[in-house]
């Protein structure tokens, strides 16, 4: 299937828009709109949500961090878990006094959860004070719903059906002056039983190559210190243009691009995980020595029943050989405990294998049933205690892990990205293994890379001294 492409006539038809729609806030307002805008989710989402702000300055937005000011509220939603849903339409019942004490907010909800056909209902029925709704395959249309709210005083809900396009040329306002999100492609191909991505984030599309490479090295010259590019599967990347093991060759290329950066990249389906890439890594002199590598399961009973495609000792092999060619390589991944069916027995596979891969860090999650995918339908759901019970049991055995491997880095000295202050008033940098290190030192080092030596490692950060 060829990638669906918006052309530069439907962006300007966008364009437009953006300005008919500044000229008719200034005029009802009187002076700058603001708007109050917040995501929740994956890196992926978050890159979204910076074209979204990027729209919205176009239409003569200026940003606020306090909701109760804002002319323009908007969620960026995820669907990944239902903890993370319950929380989102929390949020969503907190503006309605918003909206009483100024009828003319306009509130907007987007993203993955509205992609949902039961969620969308439930904000037509229960939230009427929520006035654009728009999906995943609708962002780049988002000024057009904007113009149609403002015009037909009357709500919109915009979430056609697609297996999803890619649209180029809508600059972002970024999150972050050091860091940059660069997306490589959207969607999902790979249809893991438990997860809701490929159902509301359409089907696996790469951008092109040429485009990705233009924006790295804009990116570069714009001063960010890090690029991070993601993707659901960032190993498959090119897949859809017919192309094997892209991925190492766009790495290679943007690690040649000159200037004083790093690179980092997530996320790694070990399916996907080529001795290429990590040779690439292995070569480069900016790609960090860090890999985010899902497991998921350490048992290759739940694996298969989770449609991984994968089994544990090809975990093990990736894993090995990661190491072999780069010894301090940080490997952190994802798992999901008490997946329907998994015995108690097989989550000990999932706990041993902690401790034979070493993960620096783990994201543990409970698994949580989501509408439209095979596994809510599978029988043998585990009960909420004995997840929970599970969760527990395996964070204390990451602990201890991650407590060990900082152990290691004591009295070694680590590149780090100095990122800014924390609460305690110290520098806070993060080396080339994604690792949180905090120093003394004055404001002048933020966004410079700076030795520092570590001098006490806790569990789940160091502590250091600039050398
Ligand atoms: N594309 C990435 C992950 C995207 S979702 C990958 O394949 O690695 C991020 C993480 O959320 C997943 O790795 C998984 O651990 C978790 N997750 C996804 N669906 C879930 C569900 N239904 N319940 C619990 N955790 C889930
Ligand atoms: Fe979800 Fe699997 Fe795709 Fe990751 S690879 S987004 S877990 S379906």
């Amino acid at each position: 299937m060829a990638t669906s492409i918006v052309s530069q006539e439907e962006l300007n038809v966008q364009f437009n828009y953006c300005l008919k729609v500044k000229a008719l806030i200034e005029k009802r307002l009187g002076r700058t709109p603001l708007a109050f805008t917040h995501t929740y989710g994956c890196q992926g989402n978050v890159a979204e949500g910076e074209r979204i702000d990027g729209m919205l300055r176009q239409m003569g937005y200026d940003f606020c961090d306090d909701a109760s000011k804002a002319d323009f509220i908007l969620f960026n939603t995820c669907a990944v878990r239902e903890h993370a849903e319950e929380r989102v339409f929390g949020n969503i019942g907190m503006l309605k006094k918003f909206k009483e004490t100024n009828p003319d907010l306009i509130i907007c909800v987007c993203g993955c959860m509205v992609q949902q056909e039961h969620i969308k209902k439930r904000l037509k029925s229960s939230f009427p004070y929520v006035d654009i709704v728009f999906g995943t395959h609708a962002i780049h249309t988002f000024p057009q719903h904007v113009y149609e709210c403002l015009t037909k005083e009357d709500r919109v809900f915009a979430v056609p059906e697609s297996d999803g396009v890619v649209f180029e040329g809508v600059p972002s306002k970024h999150t972050n002056d050091l860091k940059a999100f660069l997306p490589i492609s959207y969607g999902c191909n790979n249809f893991c039983t438990y997860c809701v991505v490929p159902l509301v984030k359409g089907r696996e599309r790469s951008r092109r190559y040429e485009d990705i490479i233009k924006d790295a090295k804009r990116l570069v010259s714009e001063g960010f210190k890090e690029i991070m590019l993601i993707g659901q599967n960032v190993n498959s990347y090119g897949n859809d243009f017919g192309e094997t093991n892209l991925f190492a060759k766009l790495l290679k290329e943007i690690d040649e691009i000159p200037g004083d950066f790093i690179i980092r990249f997530m996320t790694s389906h070990p399916k996907d995980c080529s001795k290429e890439l990590i040779d690439v890594m292995a070569a480069s002199s900016k790609v960090e020595h860090h890999i985010h590598l899902p497991f998921q399961s350490g048992n290759d009973k739940v694996l298969k029943e989770m449609n991984r495609h994968y089994d544990r000792a090809h975990y093990i092999e990736v894993a090995k050989y990661a190491r072999e060619k780069i010894p301090d390589i940080a490997i952190t991944s994802d798992v999901i405990v008490g997946f329907p069916g998994e015995t108690y027995e097989e989550f000990l596979d999932t706990v041993s294998l902690i401790r034979e891969v070493e993960f620096s860090s783990l994201y543990v999650f409970m698994y949580s049933p989501r509408v439209g995918t095979k596994a809510a339908d599978m029988p043998d759901q585990i009960p909420a205690e004995e997840k929970s019970k599970r969760f527990n049991e395996l964070s204390d055995a990451q602990a201890k892990v991650a407590e060990g491997r900082n152990l290691n880095m004591k009295g070694k000295t680590y590149r780090a990205l100095v990122e800014g202050r924390n609460k305690a008033g110290r520098l806070n940098g993060r080396t080339s293994q994604n690792i949180m290190i905090e120093f003394d030192g004055s404001d002048e080092l933020i966004g410079t890379f700076q030795n520092i030596k570590v001098t006490e490692p806790l569990t789940w950060i160091l502590k250091g001294e600039l050398q």
